[in-house]
């Protein structure tokens, strides 16, 4: 019997949470925080806040996934995003649970 091909495994992504991961770390380690705390937890913290307040978007092909990328890059999208991102830093930042 041949060993059955692997193909590339489907996976649930939410594309939402993708963009939010990358922009609070582009912010983090960005010149706009330098006092803000760098570790961890603050940064896992402010990602949950952000994406408690923004829809998920969950994909399972690469296809979808490009498609939610650019309906969630688009300027408003992303300033909504920014927005949420901004006040769970000043969340985490005035109470941090690390
Ligand atoms: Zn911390």
């Amino acid at each position: 019997m041949k060993p059955s091909t692997v193909t590339e495994e489907a996976k649930l992504l939410n594309v939402t949470e993708e963009i939010v991961r990358g922009l609070v770390a582009f912010s983090l380690h960005g010149p706009d925080y330098p006092t803000f705390c760098r570790c961890r937890k603050c940064e896992l913290d402010i990602n949950a806040i952000t994406l408690n307040h923004l829809d998920n978007h969950f994909v399972t092909t690469k296809e979808d996934r490009e498609k939610a990328y650019a309906i969630l890059k688009k300027p408003d999208s992303i300033a909504l995003i920014n927005k949420h991102i901004i006040r769970a830093i000043h969340i985490v930042g005035q109470k941090p649970v690390h």
